[in-house]
């Protein structure tokens, strides 16, 4: 028997004038959104596979103009999509026509900041960026980085775990929160804004915030961790014959310098040559033509450290065991920040090169070469002539497996078999002992693929929370829940 789950019962609700009013009289003018054109951002959505249709937009500048929104929903009926910077990749941020979004971005205080006691309690809307230049300032590091942190908000990375550049050294974005601030789908204000690196307490309440995507509360304020700033950088890219050399290389690494390795991210040569072709002013750092290439950067706070002569010698050993076959490292902040911009510029050459359908999905480290190969093999056979990238954080088991349509295919008739493609890699990643979703979310978009992929019992304990904290569905319904259940 298929029981239909909660979301799916709820009829939308119009948005009435009363309601309209009230809202008008909590957030006064600037903090209502109705204009059609002040609303196009708001209803953009990252990869254009949705199109919004909100018709108002809530900007409180505090958590208790924010409880008094969601007091209100919650009075009406009327069901909430909270969104950040709007920077998600899975479409959880965008709203239907009787749906309205409570946006954050007025929400950007620094509420206080301990350097000495590596910690700092921001409001929800602060962007990652302007985050990452306060803890800066301060003599610290707050180490989430990704290539969106200058329009991401830290209540939209709170919201999606995001994962990034730096996970395999200070973890996902739930490792680097100590406490958290959240308006509750009633109304209510949780103060869990706690600073402690200790707390049991029983359950952790914040851990399941974190990563809900919005479909369990509104995140308003959070305690980030901080870190001692960085006094030694080494960055060099990375050629490789086959990508078994390239899971050898992060092994050499880790055994040589210890805890060192802060980012190790797999570039495909066809990843290389589309970004040689469509991004201004960059070159190809290495001579010869590589099917692999790894950007590997290590830090440390050590005082007096030269990470630079450890990667030359590093490098230098990865040569003798025939592990690399070329590599350059980094003489200036130039030519690193050129690097990264090759790497994080991948999604963009993309866009470049005709249209794609991606995957943004985790294996065991030890299985990253197999799943590359194997998912690589099916496609082609499925589609010839499609081009696979898959690039990305590959020091944590995360492959950005996307597949660049065939030359010449027609766009539409290439994206039609997004699903198909999503079946034979989904499938491969799941007898690997994978994630159909490594940092990047659930979303709208994988929905379906958590029918398929996530185990009854687990979406039956999920539906349980969902309706211990929403019994009236009104949180971001439509994400991450499938909306029924065989
Ligand atoms: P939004 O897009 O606004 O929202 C995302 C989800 O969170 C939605 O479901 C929304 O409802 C919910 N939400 C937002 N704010 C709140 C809140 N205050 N309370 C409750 N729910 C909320 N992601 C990675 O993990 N790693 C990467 O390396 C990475 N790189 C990226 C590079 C580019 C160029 C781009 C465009 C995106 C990248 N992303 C990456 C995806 C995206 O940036 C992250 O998911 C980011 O954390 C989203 O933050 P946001 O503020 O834009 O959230």
């Amino acid at each position: 028997a298929r029981r239909l789950f909660l979301q799916e019962r709820r009829r939308p609700v119009a948005l009435d004038a009363s309601f309209l009013e009230a809202l008008a009289a909590v957030l006064g003018p600037r903090g209502l959104v109705t204009d059609p054109a002040d609303l196009a951002s708001f209803n953009a959505e990252e990869r254009g596979l949705y199109r919004g249709e909100a018709t108002v937009v809530a900007r409180p500048d505090s958590t208790d103009a924010c409880a008094e929104v969601v007091r209100l929903c919650a009075t009406h009926g009327v069901s909430i999509v909270p969104q950040g910077g709007n920077t998600g990749l899975c479409g959880g941020a965008v709203a239907g026509a009787n749906q309205i979004i409570v946006s954050t971005g007025r929400m950007n205080r620094v509420r206080w900041i301990d350097a000495d006691g590596c910690r700092m309690a921001v409001d929800a809307g602060c962007v990652l960026a302007d985050i990452q230049a306060k803890a800066r300032d301060a003599g610290c590091l707050f180490p989430l980085s990704l290539g969106a942190e200058g329009s991401c908000q830290i209540g939209g990375n709170l919201a999606t775990n995001a994962g990034g550049v730096g996970v395999l050294h200070y973890g996902n974005t739930r490792d680097l929160c100590l406490g958290l601030e959240v308006v509750l789908p009633d109304g209510r204000i949780w103060n869990g804004m706690r600073a402690l690196e200790k707390d049991n307490t029983g359950y952790a309440l914040r851990q399941l915030f974190i990563g809900s995507e919005g479909t369990l509360g509104l995140i308003t304020g959070a305690v980030l961790k901080l870190f001692p700033a960085p006094t030694s950088t080494a960055t060099a890219l990375c050629g490789f014959e086959d990508l078994s050399r390239v899971t050898r290389l992060l092994s050499l690494c880790r055994s040589i310098t210890g805890d060192d390795v802060t980012a190790f991210e797999l570039i495909p040569r066809f990843g290389l040559e589309i970004a040689l072709e469509h991004l201004d002013g960059l070159r190809d750092p290495l001579e010869g033509s590589h099917p692999w290439y790894a950007l590997v950067e290590l830090s440390t706070s050590r005082p007096g450290a030269d990470l630079n002569e450890v990667m030359e010698s590093l490098l230098g050993r990865a040569f003798e065991e025939e592990i690399l076959s070329d590599a350059v490292i980094t003489a200036s902040l130039d030519q690193r920040a050129s690097l990264w911009r090759l790497r994080e510029g991948l999604p963009e050459a993309q866009k470049h090169a005709g249209a794609s359908i991606k995957h943004d999905v985790s294996v065991p480290l030890s299985q990253v070469p197999t799943f590359i190969e194997r998912a690589s093999a099916a496609v082609t056979a499925a589609c010839p002539g499609i081009r696979p990238c898959p690039f990305g954080h590959v020091g944590d088991g995360n492959i950005h497996f996307n597949l660049t349509q065939p030359k010449g295919m027609d766009k539409q008739a290439f994206l039609d078999r997004w699903e198909e493609m999503n079946r034979l890699v989904h499938d491969i990643v799941a007898d690997l002992g994978g994630s159909i979703s490594a940092e990047h979310g659930i979303g709208r978009l994988k929905v379906d693929e958590m029918r398929h992929y996530k185990a009854p019992l687990e979406l039956d304990l999920m539906r349980a929370l969902k309706t211990a904290f929403d019994p009236a569905g009104l949180m971001n319904p439509g994400v991450i829940l499938p909306a029924t259940t065989a």
